[in-house]
């Protein structure tokens, strides 16, 4: 098969800020802040507590799994859940399930897409058919007698004996050897070779960060073993216009004065490539960072794609710079806007203020008027920088 340039390899692709935001964390978060984020989240979730809480639960260990392991972390490589292996198939032992994120954009879930991704998997060696050499070559581990572990007795003092087990190591703990000349060459006696797998991934409409396709017996095949699932968790990657929650989308438009005050119309691409017409009467006020709601341009449902969730628009509204308008055409506005408050009583010994410019960036001086003071220093103090005094002047 070719590989066209639609093919992506994730088997390299790392963590991303996903797992931290499951965590409710940020990526710089410390591993004592990941530890409480996720004892909290744990207890809450916590499937004895709360059973309807779906996924979440693994969601937040996988989360806290991949990112307190360093290992995992780097490689975004593992097996996941292998403890809890259900056996479908009488009583075989089932291999470990693996988990590999999948990133997709907000398009992607909105209007589904078919992927193919590209793995390495271990599968059973078809020359020697998963035996490692031919067949009657592989033998018993006499060392070990099969077991793959060898007991030691340790005598510590009179009638007491200490019971050691450790992995043999002439089997490697296999329980079995192959002699060399017998051993498959194709794999080399390891009854299993890479093979690189192609898988068509179907993300659905309306699917969501987190969620897992499960690729059913597709992991690491052993001898003996059963494999387990390839599992691929959904990773949204940020959007630059939308941000989702559940069913809804929301945004936020820029509209100016005149706009939300006089009506306005703009339009907005969609995630589909549709160009939607957003249109707000004359006569209706937009007051600043308040929000309207567009009924059915949401994300679809997963599995009922024609519902679909809505669109809440959040307006910022930019006032006019100083100077945009010649003082003496004030009036005429003045005319045409609501009236004023009625005027305040000044009573003859209140003191006027000065109302300036403050600059949010720069923070409130808090109740300290150091920074004039040192302004005036600065000249003197030279190269200590401001807030240090020279005794020397
Ligand atoms: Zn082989
Ligand atoms: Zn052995």
């Amino acid at each position: 098969m070719n590989a066209s340039p639609s093919l992506s390899c994730i088997m390299a692709n790392v963590v991303d800020t996903k797992l931290y935001d499951i965590l409710g964390v940020s990526p710089s978060a410390s591993e004592n802040d990941l530890k409480k984020a996720y004892r909290k989240l744990a207890k809450e979730y916590h499937p004895d507590k709360n059973p309807n809480a779906g996924d979440k639960f693994k969601e937040i260990s996988f989360a806290y799994e991949v990112l307190t392991n360093p290992e995992k972390k780097e490689l975004g490589l593992f097996g996941f859940m292998g403890g809890h292996s259900r056996s479908r198939n009488g009583g075989r032992r089932r291999g470990e399930d693996m988990v590999h994120p999948l990133k997709v954009s907000l398009e992607d879930l909105y209007n589904g897409k078919t992927t193919k991704l590209q793995l390495s998997k271990n599968v059973l060696c078809s020359t020697c058919n998963g035996q490692g050499g031919k067949t009657g070559a592989v033998q018993k581990c006499t060392a070990c007698r099969g077991r793959g572990m060898r007991i030691m007795i340790r005598q510590l003092g009179p009638g007491m004996v200490q019971q050691m087990q450790s992995v043999c190591t002439d089997c490697n703990g296999e329980g079995e050897v192959i002699s060399e000349k017998d051993r498959c060459r194709k794999c080399e006696g390891k009854k299993v070779v890479k093979e690189v797998k192609i898988l068509e991934v179907h993300v659905d409409k309306g699917m969501k960060h987190g969620q897992k396709i499960t690729f059913g017996g597709e992991a690491d095949q052993a001898p003996g073993q059963e494999p387990g699932d390839i599992l691929l968790v959904l990773q949204e990657k940020e959007h630059e216009t939308f941000k989702r929650d559940a069913h809804d989308l929301h945004m936020t438009h820029k509209i100016g004065l005149v706009e939300a005050l006089c009506g306005f119309q703009f339009t907005l691409k969609h995630l589909d490539g549709r160009q939607i017409v957003v249109k707000y009467p004359p006569g209706k006020v937009i007051e600043p960072g308040s929000i309207r709601v567009v009924r059915g341009e949401g994300m679809p449902q997963y599995r009922n794609p024609f519902e679909k969730g809505d669109l809440y628009i959040k307006f910022d509204v930019l006032f006019p710079d100083n100077n945009w308008i010649n003082p003496e055409k004030l009036a005429e506005l003045e005319d045409l806007l609501p009236s004023r408050a009625e005027p305040p009583i000044i009573s003859a010994d209140a003191e006027e203020v000065d109302l300036q410019d403050y600059d949010m960036s720069q923070g409130s001086s808090g109740g300290h008027r150091r920074e004039a003071y040192n302004d005036s220093s600065d000249d003197e103090s030279g190269p200590h920088g401001p807030g240090v005094q020279c005794a020397h002047q």
